[in-house]
């Protein structure tokens, strides 16, 4: 057992004494790991969030792993608070657009749409 990691404990040895550079040794390390091993040891080491942040679709800032965090409609990731701040921005847009309506009546697009099912009633009517 003790022979298992004699060549790992060796290397680090070496690199602790300066005789082999530590930098080349991880790149062929690497290079000799297939690509996903070393997406699985990333993992493992939990620096994927590090390599490749994730940024909230709604605010665009960095989502930490200690941020809440959810996806949207699209599947994209936001910060659970931008959701709810999204939540409340929809809401607000429809009661803005539901009071604009009311304001200016029906829309072209709407008396044209109940001008035509009128016409249309008419029509099943007469056959
Ligand atoms: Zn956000």
């Amino acid at each position: 057992m003790d022979n298992a990691r004699k060549y790992t404990n060796r290397l680090l040895e070496l690199c602790d004494d300066g005789l082999v550079d530590p930098k080349s040794l991880l790149e062929s390390s690497l290079q000799w790991l297939s690509e996903d091993a070393v997406q699985g040891l990333c993992e493992r080491l939990e620096l994927t969030r590090m390599m490749f942040p994730v940024k909230c679709s709604y605010c665009d800032q960095i989502i930490s792993d200690s941020d809440d965090e959810q996806e949207d409609d699209d599947g994209d990731p936001m910060h659970s608070e931008c959701w709810h701040d999204l939540e409340q921005d929809i809401a607000q847009a429809k009661a803005e657009r539901e009071e604009y309506e009311r304001e200016q009546g029906p829309s072209p697009e709407q008396e044209a749409r109940e001008v035509f099912n009128d016409k249309l009633e008419m029509y099943r009517n007469e056959y």
